[in-house]
């Protein structure tokens, strides 16, 4: 066994502390899927990506809707309290948001909630964050709405689904874990995470092929074929869009991802102050993520027996509720200084069609605007 050397997190050594403890995991239980890294890269308490950062905004690595402008949060607030309202303004219910980083979005959408006090009086907050350092970040940005009712868990489960639930989740699913299956002559075959003789994370093909289902929607599969999957993902809508349809309620979930699109293909993909990054090389000290699958997240929310919209653009999304009209609005007739601002939000060069927003409804609820 080679030694390596205890370099913590120093930015130039070859490999860091998470690399050599993912390494020696490896080598003691065998190679982990890409779900288990993604796990460990992204949460581990010590050294994973969320837990030891604010990975947000100029100065983090990636840059997200409701960072880029405040008109992003309003409009899916509107969509929410609307929803609310065509279902007879429920009271008490819950308004959850799945990962909200800064707090900003949600903030954004409270805001939006004060057209109509009512649905502020009825619904209690309720914040799903992994990261006790984005907590903290997430209550510093919550002063200001004192008379809320606000709370924070680690993860969504059965005890949020007994009151109607009205919920949001941007970029969030694309953090969530997947596996990869690759098409080899023996079929379909898991690729998994091992490692090289220097103890260097390296991908290593599972050698006897899995017993998944594959669905036929993406067509004829080529040799070296990648299909990804997400089990926590499906399950999660599966779990949110039943909840919708036993006591009402609406979700938006907006990301970045296929539509009915999907293609074979490898999209985990890390990024780092802004730029791509390897994705083995330096586990936990960049974001790790993957294209949704909408198509897969809607199939899920129709096993549920919810409805699921959409998925449309989020540039298509954002000009169907207004978003023209509110930018307007705010900078006061000189939408000059919102252009920028809104063209990164609606474009269909910039974030208009690779993001994407799925809405989940119950099947007898009116159709919301939007879709
Ligand atoms: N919605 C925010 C932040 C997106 S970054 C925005 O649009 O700006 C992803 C967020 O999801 C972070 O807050 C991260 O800590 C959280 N997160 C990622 N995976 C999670 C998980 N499995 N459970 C709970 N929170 C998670």
């Amino acid at each position: 066994m080679v030694c390596l050397p205890q370099t913590g997190d120093d930015p130039g050594a070859r490999v860091n502390r998470l690399g050599e403890r993912i390494a020696k995991l490896i080598e003691a239980q065998g190679p982990l899927s890409i779900a288990q890294f993604m796990t460990i890269a992204l949460h581990d308490p010590q050294d994973g990506y969320y837990a030891t950062r604010d990975p947000i905004g100029a100065g983090g690595d990636f840059i997200t809707a409701p960072e880029i402008s405040q008109v992003f949060g309003e409009i899916l607030g509107l969509w929410i309290v609307q929803a609310w309202r065509d279902q007879g303004r429920p009271s008490p219910a819950r308004l959850v948001e799945l990962g909200p980083g800064r707090g900003t979005l949600m903030g954004d959408v409270l805001h939006a909630g004060r057209l109509d006090p009512r649905f502020l009086e009825s619904v209690d907050v309720i914040l799903i964050e992994a990261s006790a350092r984005l907590r903290a970040a997430q209550a510093r940005a919550f002063g200001a709405f004192g008379g809320l009712h606000i709370e924070w868990r680690e993860h969504f489960d059965d005890s949020l689904t007994d009151r109607p639930l009205f919920l949001i989740a941007n970029e969030f699913f694309d953090a969530l874990p997947i596996r990869q299956f690759v098409r080899t002559e023996r079929g379909w075959c898991e690729r998994m995470i091992t490692i090289g003789a220097q103890l260097e994370l390296q991908f290593a093909l599972f050698p006897r092929p899995s017993v998944l289902d594959i669905p036929h929607e993406r067509g004829a599969a080529e040799l070296g074929a990648v299909y990804e999957v997400s089990p926590a993902a499906e399950a999660l809508v599966e779990q949110i869009a039943s909840a919708i349809r036993a006591n009402g309620g609406g979700a938006l979930i907006v990301d970045y991802g296929y539509g009915a699109d999907a293609e074979y293909g490898d999209t985990l993909q890390a990024v780092s102050q802004h730029e791509f990054a390897n994705v083995l090389e330096r586990p936990g000290a960049a974001d790790l993520s993957t294209h949704v699958d909408f198509g897969a997240l809607a199939r899920a929310a129709e096993r549920a027996k919810a409805s699921a919209l959409g998925p449309v653009g989020q540039g298509e999304f954002l000009c169907k509720l207004g978003v023209l009209e509110r930018a307007a609005q705010l900078s006061q007739g000189n939408l000059k200084a919102l252009q920028d601002d809104l063209e990164r939000l609606i474009a269909p060069k910039k974030m208009g069609t690779l993001f994407k927003v799925l809405g989940i409804v119950p099947k007898n609820a009116a159709k919301p605007a939007g879709f």
